[in-house]
């Protein structure tokens, strides 16, 4: 049933810049309606400069919970005064919850990465050579949850190697028994270090726009493997196509996204949301947005 707002309404929010294209509202939304919870989840576009103002001011008045996207999850890391662990091990924040003792910080893309991991997959990185394709925020998030969910190898590949080390730098020190190894020169030097891993995770957003080309040929996919795209707007990616196409396992992110929203709004209101809604009320979104791109490509 739709919420109709009264005096009683709580308030839940994600703040980003930009954040026109967030498919949170509707994600929650959805949730909050199959449980009859008498609350309204908006999109505010706010920069890392009104950050802490915005947070303050969702916290007076009573709000239950923020998301955080681009780019503001660095800086919540930075500000916020109590961070839970799933914070801290990431050094970032997607998720703030509002309680009577003040603001505390989660991170829930890594456990949404696993669940769906697990659900799509029936794959846990445990033991796993997982190669991560692409180190900005996500890459990093991923090699993280990886490494310290038992991964035995991980490997890092970036068009900028620096970024890359940097990433391996942290992996050594949050999980040293780890062995990390990075990819330098260009993807195609790359094929055979990814394609002896269990798991590829794709992080760059190549393939969001039609027109891309998978930044991996066939050489780096086989047989056996897992390849999870982190991208969720496009439902079989260019990498997905090229990793299919040589016998691997494909996935896209939509269901990393489901599960980490599902995640926040378990920390909000400890209750577990309707995770097929959640799905269901974002994938004619999804579909709306690919025909509107296949149209700007013409
Ligand atoms: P980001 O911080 O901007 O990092 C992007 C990475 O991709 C960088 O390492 C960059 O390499 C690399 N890259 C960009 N363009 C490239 C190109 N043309 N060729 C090769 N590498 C390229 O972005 P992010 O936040 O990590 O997000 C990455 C993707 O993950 C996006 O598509 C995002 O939508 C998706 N994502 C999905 C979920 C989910 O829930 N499913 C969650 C988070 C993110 P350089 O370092 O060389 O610039």
């Amino acid at each position: 049933m739709p919420i109709a707002p009264d005096s009683q309404t709580r308030l839940f929010a994600v703040f980003g810049h930009p954040v026109s294209h967030s498919l949170s509202p509707a994600m929650h939304q959805a949730a909050f309606e199959a449980l009859g919870l008498n609350a309204v989840y908006l999109a505010f576009d706010v920069d890392e400069a009104s950050l802490p103002a915005a947070l303050a001011g969702l916290q007076a008045l009573g709000a239950g919970g923020v998301n955080l996207t681009i780019p503001l999850k660095r800086r919540a890391f930075e500000i916020l005064p109590r961070l839970d662990l799933s914070a801290r091990l990431l050094g970032a924040v997607n998720t703030v919850a509002f309680g009577p003792d003040g603001m505390t910080g989660y991170n829930t893309d890594g456990i949404g990465f696993l669940r769906d991991l697990q659900a799509t997959a029936d794959m846990t990185p445990d033991g796993r050579h997982v190669c991560i394709v692409g180190c900005g925020g996500a890459g990093r998030a991923i090699s993280l949850t990886c490494a310290t969910q038992g991964a035995a190898t991980v490997t890092l590949a970036n068009r900028t190697p620096d970024r890359s080390r940097l990433i391996a730098a942290e992996v050594r020190q949050q999980a040293p028994a780890v062995q990390v190894e990075v990819l330098a020169g260009a993807p195609a030097a790359w094929s055979g270090a990814i394609r002896a891993a269990d798991l590829v995770v794709h992080c760059t957003p190549v393939g969001l726009h039609a027109g891309d080309e998978s930044v991996l040929s066939a050489a780096a996919f086989r047989p056996g493997q897992v390849v999870y795209d982190l991208i969720y707007t496009v439902p079989v990616t260019p990498v997905m196509q090229v990793a299919r196409a040589a016998g691997a396992r494909v996935c896209n992110g939509l269901g990393m996204l489901v599960q980490q929203g599902a995640a926040s709004f378990a920390i909000w209101t400890h209750q577990e949301p309707d995770i097929a809604r959640m799905r269901a009320a974002i994938e004619p979104l999804i579909h709306r947005c690919c025909l509107e791109k296949r149209d700007d490509a013409r």
